[in-house]
């Protein structure tokens, strides 16, 4: 499990790195877990880890400050989901997944099926949700986000899928709705995200997928005009 990953742009792409809970270093160094390539970075430059229920970044170069949204780092200091690290020219975005996760919500009256909690209105029939049983809440865990080049992202609950609308931007789909047929879509199931449907116009690293292939934090998914980094809470290689 890495619920957190740092995103920067590399040679014109992006990259993503999970953080291991259990904490790692960042630098262009051999010896670090975090390995980006950029000469204005120390080899060690910073170190990262979770603390309690939040992740902290603290600095390590002796030579050459960390910053956390332009403010020198001093001391140890914690992160939230967004925010920027900087080191050199280097800027690494750092996205936690935990952030985002959601509560469920009532049960609709009229279709039973179950809503998130800041919905007013049935997402599945439009039912008004006001008079609805209310159910306990529930934490529902980001099993995966999804960022584009221009720093938006869009988060999977687990069964949740992605697919892209007929002008081929990125469309999030519930859990229990029908994908549209023979469209490329990235489906969560059990925490994993895999692909449904890669056709020919799906890509992932440059090249060619078959149909449920898994995905891991790194990946790069091309389908319809989207171009899509992929954070994945569980990763195959973890
Ligand atoms: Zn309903």
């Amino acid at each position: 499990m890495a619920r957190a990953a740092f995103v920067w742009t590399s040679d014109g792409a992006l990259r993503a790195s999970p953080i291991p809970e259990g904490g790692a270093r960042i630098g262009r160094g051999a010896e670090v877990e975090i390995r980006v390539d950029a000469q204005t970075v120390s080899r060690v430059q910073a170190s990262v880890g979770l603390e309690g229920d939040h992740f902290v970044i603290e600095n390590v170069s002796t030579t050459n400050p960390t910053k956390l949204n332009g403010v020198v780092v001093e001391r140890r200091v914690p992160l939230s989901d967004g925010d920027e690290v900087q080191a050199g020219s280097l800027a690494l975005i750092f996205h936690d997944l935990a952030a985002a996760d959601r509560l469920s919500g009532p049960m609709c009256s009229h279709c039973s099926r179950e809503n998130l909690a800041t919905d007013t209105d049935c997402w599945y029939c439009g039912t008004s949700l006001v008079n609805a049983p209310t159910t306990i809440l529930q934490r529902r865990e980001v099993a995966c986000r999804l960022v584009s080049a221009m720093g938006e992202h869009h988060d999977l609950l687990t069964d949740e899928s992605l697919t892209v609308d007929d002008g081929g931007a990125p469309m999030v789909v519930r859990a229990g709705t029908d994908l549209p047929a023979g469209q490329p879509a990235i489906q969560v199931r059990n925490m994993e995200p895999r692909l449904v449907e890669a056709g020919d116009t799906l890509r992932v690293n440059g090249e060619s997928a078959s149909a449920d292939q898994r995905l891991a934090t790194g990946d790069r998914v091309d389908m319809g005009k989207a171009s899509l980094l992929v954070i994945a809470r569980v990763d195959p290689s973890a």
